[in-house]
């Protein structure tokens, strides 16, 4: 997990940058320290679309990132809490009730003669959608295909546990202006990425389990040669395999 930044030649943990209201206030430092920093499960849904060497380095590591390559992160996650309070206590157009953002949903998947606890916590659920957003530098033409397969699993997991929607919204916010891609149900099930995404997340359980259970650090097999720009663990990774 990432505990900390680095600028200026200095570390600082994120308690200490909280503490010391470097850059930004307390309540920023306290709120990307409990992000960075809680129990992730190496069964959500986004952790079985990650590289599996990435995410077992994300459980028994701590990091500390170079300020210029956490900032992408650390505007996301400003970006969620700016959502998160806007959403909180507000009425709901379509029912007149409040829909809480940030739920957690889960569902015991099968594997073998085991269960595995699948895990998630969508951005946003009202009573007609399901609402992902991501920041970006650059408006996309077409949703990147690892947001759909996250959005699948979403999917999956909000049907497992008996709730229905009618939309699914992935909305891109780029530095000056966003891009809403809107599908029904049916049309999103329609995607071909999308079809067999249950096969494929039961294939990622059992490998992550058999990974798990080796206590060997995986091989390096990121599913796109860009996730190795983005990984905090790109040190370690290189002094271990
Ligand atoms: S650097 Fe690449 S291969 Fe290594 S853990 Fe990160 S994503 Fe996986
Ligand atoms: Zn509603």
């Amino acid at each position: 997990m990432i505990t900390g930044i680095s600028f200026a030649g200095e570390e600082f943990t994120f308690e200490e940058l909280c503490q010391e209201e470097k850059l930004y206030p307390s309540f920023i430092w306290s709120y990307v320290k409990d992000y960075f920093t809680k129990k992730r499960s190496l069964y959500s849904i986004t952790s079985l679309l990650m590289c599996h060497r990435k995410a077992l380095f994300d459980k028994d590591y701590e990091v500390f990132m170079e300020f210029k390559d956490f900032y992408p992160m650390l505007r996301g996650v400003l970006f969620h809490y700016a959502c998160l309070k806007q959403a909180e206590g507000a009425v709901c157009k379509e029912c007149g009730n409040i829909h809480e953002p940030e739920r957690s949903f889960e569902y015991p998947m099968q594997y073998g003669e085991e269960k595995v606890i699948i895990e998630e916590t969508p951005d946003m659920l009202t009573c007609k959608e399901l609402i992902e957003y991501k920041t970006v530098n650059k408006k996309p033409i077409e949703p990147h295909s690892h947001h759909l397969k996250q959005l699948a699993g979403y999917c999956l997991l909000l049907e497992k546990n008996g709730v229905n929607i009618a939309n699914i919204r992935l909305i891109y916010f780029a530095q000056y202006d966003s891009v809403n891609f809107v599908w029904s149900k049916k049309q999103f099930k329609e995607i071909p990425d999308n079809q067999y995404f249950e096969t494929e997340l039961l294939f990622k359980v059992k490998e992550r389990k058999a990974w798990e259970e080796q206590k060997r650090l995986p091989f390096p097999q990121p599913e796109y040669e860009w996730e190795c720009d983005y990984c905090p663990y790109v040190f370690l990774c290189k002094d271990t395999s």
